[in-house]
């Protein structure tokens, strides 16, 4: 059961995308599973339930998730343009690049919750190295 739990998600992109632990790469950041339950989306366990990291390292530790969560919109607008621009089109005669403009702030607002919990994961993924074969606090 150990060797097997400890292969899983030992991929830096993954251990990211899937909000784990950056130096076990088990444990999960938050304490509920759901993004979009708005009164816990933000909510994090001390420490680490598996190896005993501590996921705040200092007070307002996470204000610098702004700038990633900057990064990560800008990036997710570039990729919806070029995307609209090849199967849509854009144009200067028409009203195209509103709609894009619109459509985008709309899904945006909605991943918010979605992008709030990854900027956190790629924050704390810059400060906190993997330890390969970390003991369990537990
Ligand atoms: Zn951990």
């Amino acid at each position: 059961m150990c060797a097997r739990s400890h292969k899983q998600s030992t991929n830096l992109i993954a251990s990211v995308l899937t909000n784990r632990c950056p130096k076990c790469r088990r444990g999960k950041l938050f304490t509920s599973g759901n993004p979009y339950n708005l009164k816990t989306t933000l909510d994090m366990p001390e420490t680490c339930p598996v190896c005993g990291q501590r996921f705040e390292l200092e007070t307002g530790f996470y204000f610098g998730t702004g700038y990633v969560s900057y990064a990560l919109s800008v990036f997710y607008l570039g990729l919806s343009f070029i995307f609209w621009w090849l199967f849509i089109g854009i144009s200067a005669t028409d009203n195209s690049i509103y709609w894009w403009l619109g459509t985008n702030s709309i899904i945006l607002v909605f991943l918010q919750p979605v992008l709030q919990r990854l900027s956190r994961s790629v924050w704390i993924a810059f400060f906190v190295r993997y330890e390969r074969g970390n003991k369990a606090v537990i």
